[in-house]
């Protein structure tokens, strides 16, 4: 049985980070998406609200848990006994950075493997930040987020 970690911050989920969800909960036994808790940064969404939100859009999913961390990744994956991580790729400044990740963590960890998935094309330019900003002037993000995050951000208004 191969349980695999997706980690990020999620401020809000998009459907690029569902579509990557689904994926792969397809392909893997179990997945876990772990929401980052970074102190260092001052989110849209607290940490409850992120995981509120991921839960109720991936209700249909039966073998996916959704938990939070902070502080290194590996280290949380030890205290699970998962040992591969799923990151979305979407540009070559997402793989650049990921890259480095990638290596770092294997450096910490030798056991522990990053896979890569490739974005959905559909949502390879979406990013949460961009939809936020796009929000805020009053955009339309209909289709890039799911519709209780679009009721969520309304009230944050
Ligand atoms: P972001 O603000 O970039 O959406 P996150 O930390 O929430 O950042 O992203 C978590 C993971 O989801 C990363 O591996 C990121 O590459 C991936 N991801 C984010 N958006 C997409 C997308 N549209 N398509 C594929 N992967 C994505």
């Amino acid at each position: 049985m191969i349980t695999a970690v997706y980690p990020g911050s999620f401020d809000p989920i998009t459907n690029g980070h569902l579509d990557i969800i689904k994926r792969s909960a397809k392909t893997f036994d179990k997945l876990i998406v772990a929401v980052l808790n970074n102190p260092n940064k001052t989110p849209m969404f607290d940490l409850e609200e992120r995981v509120d939100l991921i839960r109720q859009s991936i209700s249909d999913l039966n073998n996916v848990e959704i938990d939070c961390f902070s502080g290194l990744l590996i280290d949380y994956m030890q205290n699970k006994n998962v040992n591969v991580i799923i990151k979305g790729l979407r540009t070559i400044s997402d793989f650049e950075y990921e890259f480095q990740m990638a290596l770092m963590n294997r450096k910490l960890n030798k056991e522990i493997e990053t896979l890569f998935m490739m974005t959905n094309s559909d949502y390879s330019y979406l990013s949460s930040s961009l939809v936020k900003e796009a929000f805020r002037f009053g955009g339309n993000i209909e289709n890039l987020v799911p519709d209780i995050v679009i009721q969520k951000m309304k009230e944050k208004l």
